[in-house]
């Protein structure tokens, strides 16, 4: 990584700081394990370090070491404002443009800390004094490693620190499957293990605490996929009405959205999940291949990602999201088919 980069970070951290770390809204196991692993190396440092979250995560994540310690904005605005007010340095993780922190926006709009993003999204917005951004990486997590490794520290990985970093890496590569997964990124995991990461402990963790009511949901999600052949498309919905049902928990959707994919010949996987407390449809796309569901989230439905994994929102019926959604296909069918 650029040494500027780690010229720059190392500058920062010569003196005593009162540091915020900030994933984007609804994190996942990168947000979480990397914010945790910045966090915890932070402290080894003796840095005064503290991690605001813009909402609470799921349940699958809450035995990561230190995770009871991270402040939930959501839950204790009042600390959060506090914490983010006194701060020298704002980390960003995980994110790269401030409206993915919810709440979070006009706070950090308004400090004068010093910011730093490390993000592995595309196309990054211009907040941060110290910009790691590099949309070849697998995770933020693998981000941090290197970081760490250019404050030449790598030997002082701690076991939570290895963990933390291990468990982001996992869960932003489907467990090390998905394109982005480099060789370096296998080199980086490995090391992770001889500085004291548990592997098997984190696997069994994250996806073997399924819950009854979850596989129900899935099979209620399965139940409601809708195959488009012609444009190699398959999609699903779940209504508020369908997650009360099965009694759904933050994070129980989590990886819905992979299951279209592993349909032969089906390239592009959406799913559509109604919250009614916000009045939005939250969307979540996935493909395989060159075609880009960051553009085509960012196109038409305000969000992004990456090439192969993306979000996005929309804020009219689930009937009419689905109208949009099928109506916007056409247009696409030559990319679908390529
Ligand atoms: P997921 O579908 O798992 O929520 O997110 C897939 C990827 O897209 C993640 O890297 C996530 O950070 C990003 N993402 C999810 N929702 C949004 C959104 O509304 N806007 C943007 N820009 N990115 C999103
Ligand atoms: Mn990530």
């Amino acid at each position: 990584m650029n040494l500027e980069i780690i010229k720059a970070i190392k500058g920062l951290l010569e003196i005593p700081q009162k540091i915020v770390i900030i994933p984007h809204k609804n994190p996942d196991g990168d947000a979480i394990g990397s914010t945790l692993g910045l966090w915890h190396y932070l402290k080894g440092k003796g840095q005064d370090a503290t991690i605001i979250v813009p909402n609470d995560f799921p349940k699958f994540l809450k035995w990561m070491p230190g995770s009871e310690q991270i402040v939930n904005f959501e839950r204790d605005s009042s600390a959060a404002k506090a914490l983010i007010n006194n701060a020298t340095v704002i980390f960003t993780l995980d994110f790269n443009h401030l409206g993915r922190i919810g709440q979070l926006q006009p706070l950090l709009e308004d400090s004068s800390a010093t910011f730093v993003m490390i993000d592995h999204h595309q196309e990054p917005d211009n907040y941060s004094k110290i910009t790691y951004s590099d949309v070849s990486m697998s995770s933020t997590c693998e981000m941090v490693f290197n970081v760490i490794e250019g404050l030449d520290d790598v030997e002082s990985i701690t076991p939570d620190l290895a963990i933390s970093l291990y468990t982001g890496i996992m869960t932003d590569t489907g467990s090390f499957k998905y394109s982005s997964t480099t060789s370096r990124t296998h080199l980086v995991v490995a090391k992770l293990i001889e500085q004291g990461a548990k592997n098997t402990e984190a696997h069994n963790k994250v996806y073997d605490t399924n819950t009854p009511s979850r596989l129900h949901l899935l099979g209620c999600a399965l139940k409601n996929m809708v195959i488009l052949e012609e444009f190699n498309t398959a999609f699903i919905t779940l209504s508020q009405d369908e997650l009360d049902t099965y009694n759904f928990k933050k994070g129980d959707t989590e990886g819905f959205v992979n299951y279209g994919l592993t349909l032969e010949g089906i390239v592009f996987a959406v799913i559509f999940i109604e919250n009614r407390e916000e009045g939005i449809i939250k969307i979540s796309f996935r493909s395989e291949g060159d075609f880009s569901v960051n553009e085509f989230a960012r196109a038409n439905f305000n969000g992004g990602g990456h090439t192969n994994a993306a979000g996005g929102r929309s804020d009219v019926s689930m009937e009419e999201t689905i109208n949009q959604f099928k109506a916007l296909l056409p247009q696409y069918k030559d990319d679908l088919n390529a």
